[in-house]
């Protein structure tokens, strides 16, 4: 069946077939991130002849130095954790050492195998890929400068994806040497060479804190510095400061409060700037397609489109929560509605996953936020200290805790902090998207034994009814 068969949505569908076929697409798509080939992909099934242009590498931040490379090292510095604390399990090893350079060559490894895999996906089906930084010529035309010249492309439809970069402290400015962002560390080909002797973070925000345990985990002397009371401040609060607990006892110092001053970054070998990020749209060259955007986030509707038609934005360009899975969901919603369907996406049920040691995850709202919207609820909570698999595997730090309506019983938050949190918060979006009421979901059998057990109970337990507790009044 053809593009123009099934969703009849591009007008002058025959523009393709024209005499400028290789310059016309049905859609351009710029920047090749966990939004623009997400995108790129769902358009291309729909039927669309896509251009997706990527300044650096397919896969963007999340991939070549975000999401996953961080996940990489935190799974070398957990191993190297757990290896240390072998006897605990009856297993004898001695002289145990790591080298970060083979953590870093492991991580590379994992990057380039997954950027080879997203060009394999994109090439599949039929995207054409450049490599140039695009800006926006008009409201149908983008401009490519690449290393052989400057080409321009039509298309009816447009999907800006250009995500986003490290904020920076002016008063102390990264310069990849002392003073580093997350760029620096995980860069594929020149990152970080060696674990630093002492690390300061500025920011204990989910990128402050993920850093902070990979490097207290090898051995670094590490300080975290935070402008705000809390940890990880968009987390519900019971949960941030239990966190910060374990995270004290495990030997990361964390001044929480604090305002950060240039001379402090004397005392420490490395210095890491994560206090947040921002939008990556200042080359884009907007105003000559009329796009408006505020504080440099593009504007848009519940359909992904900007203030101009045919115009969309996704992803961290766009705002609100910056997430690589935010960011493919509105992917596909933005490639959908270019595509002549009606796409939105629920906002309220974003899953939050902190690979810390423990992890965080968390979904809905938070105690604080039930509150302000005047919601009564019932609470629930469940600690792996009493959940036979978290006992086998020597993981019984953390709790999980349960939010629901206590007018309507419906589940409206779990936060989970422990093992494995970012593997259990599956089935808790599940929960909170379909509005499963309490007994609902205390009816869903869970496989024994296992963690997410303990989700099964901390539910229980908003109605004082968990199994595997003692008896509450
Ligand atoms: P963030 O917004 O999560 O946290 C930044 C923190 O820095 C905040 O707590 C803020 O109060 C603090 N801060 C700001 N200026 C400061 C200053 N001058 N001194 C001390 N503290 C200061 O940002 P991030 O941690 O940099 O992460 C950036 C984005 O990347 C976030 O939106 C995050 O969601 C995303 N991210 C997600 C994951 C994940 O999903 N696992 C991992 C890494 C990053």
């Amino acid at each position: 069946m053809s593009f123009k068969n099934r969703f009849n949505c591009f007008a002058n569908q025959k523009m393709v077939k024209g005499k400028n076929m290789n310059n016309e697409f049905n859609l351009i798509i710029i920047g090749a991130g966990p939004g623009g080939y997400v995108a790129a992909i769902r358009a291309a099934q729909l039927g669309a002849k896509v251009l997706l242009i990527e300044k650096e590498a397919a896969g963007g931040t999340c991939l070549n130095r975000g999401c996953i490379p961080t996940k990489a090292l935190v799974a070398s510095a957990g191993v190297y954790k757990t290896v240390k604390n072998a006897d605990s399990y009856g297993v004898k090893a001695e002289n145990v050492d790591y080298s970060f350079p083979q953590m870093q060559d492991r991580k590379n490894k994992i990057v380039l195998h997954l950027r080879a895999g997203v060009e394999q996906l994109l090439k599949s089906n039929a995207v054409t890929l450049i490599k140039g930084s695009a800006s926006l010529l008009s409201k149908n035309e983008v401009e490519v400068s690449t290393q052989t010249g400057t080409e321009t492309y039509k298309s009816e439809k447009i999907i800006i994806a250009t995500g986003s970069v490290p904020a920076e402290i002016p008063s102390i400015p990264a310069d990849g040497k002392k003073i580093l962002t997350s760029d620096h560390i995980l860069d594929v080909t020149n990152g970080l060479a060696e674990a630093p002797k002492t690390l300061m973070i500025i920011g204990a925000g989910v990128i402050g804190i993920e850093f902070a345990c990979i490097f207290n985990a090898l051995g670094t002397k590490v300080t975290v510095f935070e402008m705000l009371p809390k940890i990880l401040p968009y987390e519900d609060e019971e949960v941030a400061d239990k966190l910060k607990m374990f995270l004290v006892k495990d030997g990361i110092e964390i001044k929480t409060g604090t305002a950060v001053e240039p001379a402090m970054t004397e005392n420490y070998e490395l210095v890491l700037v994560a206090v947040g990020r921002k939008p990556n749209t200042s080359n884009l060259a907007l105003e000559k397609a009329g796009v408006i955007a505020e504080k440099a986030f593009i504007k848009v509707n519940d359909k992904m489109e900007t203030n101009i038609s045919g115009i969309y934005a996704i992803g961290d360009a766009a705002g609100g929560v910056l997430l690589a899975h935010k960011a493919s969901a509105e992917g596909i919603a933005a490639a959908e509605n270019a595509c002549g369907q009606d796409s939105k996406i629920d906002y309220s049920v974003i899953p939050s996953c902190v690979y810390a040691m423990p992890e965080v995850a968390s979904t809905g709202l938070t105690q604080k936020k039930a509150s302000a919207l005047g919601l009564e609820v019932n609470i629930g909570r469940f600690p792996f200290s009493a959940n036979g698999r978290a006992m086998t595997l020597g993981k019984t730090t953390g709790f999980i805790k349960v939010l629901a309506d206590k007018k309507t019983d419906e589940v409206l938050g779990v936060h989970i902090l422990g093992a494995e949190a970012s593997e259990m918060i599956g089935e808790a979006v599940t929960a909170v998207k379909m509005k499963l009421k309490v007994n609902d979901f205390t009816r869903i059998m869970h496989a024994h034994p296992t963690m997410a057990e303990a989700i099964l109970e901390a539910v229980h337990d908003t109605h004082k009814e968990a199994i595997d507790l003692p008896k509450k009044k």
